[in-house]
């Protein structure tokens, strides 16, 4: 790390090398981590609110090193998308993520749709909707059961986003805003989108019933989600209080660990089935 010297200034210190070394060492690494079977997915349950009912997961990466241990996503997709390797464990991701879809269906557990996140660095590419559209076609999932997940920044920051997003829209995939209202999204981009879903973010979902202002921007993202006819969904929904917040305000899809914490596809068929 950083560390400070006695006059205030910032000096390189020799650990700072170890840290470029340290890094280098986790690229490498991460690179053969999908041929060397250690990144594997957990599904979190998306439900709503009223019933308990099941209506979709969220695959969420994990990457497990015998050396490092369970790593983070937050550690390792930054780097994967500096080095371009997001784009081949994105696509890992999207296959599996269909693929499992199909085995649920095979083993007796119909699980509705399917949420996948996608990294900005995947639209630079350009080949996103060819790929998406051979991985539907190879699993033989309808393309209306997975839903591609994107940030604000996504879609204000990729030039082309409009029209691989317009494309993805045409072969049928469903387009949800993550993280919603963390961003600067301009709601008339918003409205020209075809997106149907909006992503609450977990940020203002933790303290609503204490933080008047949290409160009052959760109620604006249902009401907006109403008023474009969209379906809005609250991540990171942990407590009861949380979730009768949500229902009384007229949002019934919630996801957090009050309801499950992401899973092992073996465990959601077991407990969902
Ligand atoms: P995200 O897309 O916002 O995913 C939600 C994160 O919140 C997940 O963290 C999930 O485990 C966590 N979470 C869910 N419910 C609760 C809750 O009730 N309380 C709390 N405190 N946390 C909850 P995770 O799995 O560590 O993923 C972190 C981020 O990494 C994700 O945020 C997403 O941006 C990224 N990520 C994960 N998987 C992928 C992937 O396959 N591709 C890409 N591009 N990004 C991914
Ligand atoms: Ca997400
Ligand atoms: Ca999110
Ligand atoms: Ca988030």
């Amino acid at each position: 790390a950083k560390a400070r010297g006695r006059n205030g200034f910032q000096f390189y210190a020799p650990s700072m090398t170890g840290e470029g070394v340290e890094r280098l060492r986790l690229e490498t690494m991460l690179r053969r981590s999908i041929e060397k079977d250690e990144i594997f997915l957990n599904y979190q349950p998306q439900v709503e609110v009223d019933s308990g009912r099941l209506i979709g997961v969220e695959a969420l990466v994990r990457w497990d090193n015998p050396e490092l241990g369970l790593v983070a996503p937050v550690r390792f997709i930054p780097l994967a998308e500096d080095t371009g390797f997001i784009n081949q464990l994105g696509k890992w991701v999207l296959y599996e993520s269909c693929r499992q879809m199909i085995r649920w269906q095979d083993a007796g557990l119909y699980v509705p749709k399917i949420a996948v996140n996608l990294s900005v660095k995947q639209f630079e590419r350009g080949s996103i909707v060819c790929m998406v559209a051979e991985i539907l076609k190879e699993t033989g999932l309808e393309p209306h059961r997975l839903q591609l997940e994107v940030t604000e920044s996504v879609i204000m920051n990729t030039g082309d986003a409009l029209v691989f997003i317009n494309d993805l829209h045409a072969i049928g995939v469903g387009l949800a805003i993550d993280d919603f209202g963390t961003g600067y999204s301009s709601l008339a981009y918003l409205k020209q989108l075809p997106v149907q879903t909006l992503k609450i973010d977990r940020s203002f979902i933790k303290d609503i019933s204490t933080d008047s202002n949290d409160e009052a921007i959760a109620i604006a993202i249902i009401q907006l989600g109403k008023s474009l006819n969209l379906s809005v969904i609250a991540e990171g929904v942990e407590t009861e209080d949380q979730a009768a917040f949500l229902l009384r305000h007229g949002c019934n899809q919630a996801q957090g660990y009050l309801y499950s914490r992401p899973e092992l596809a073996s465990v959601i068929l077991e407990r969902w089935r």
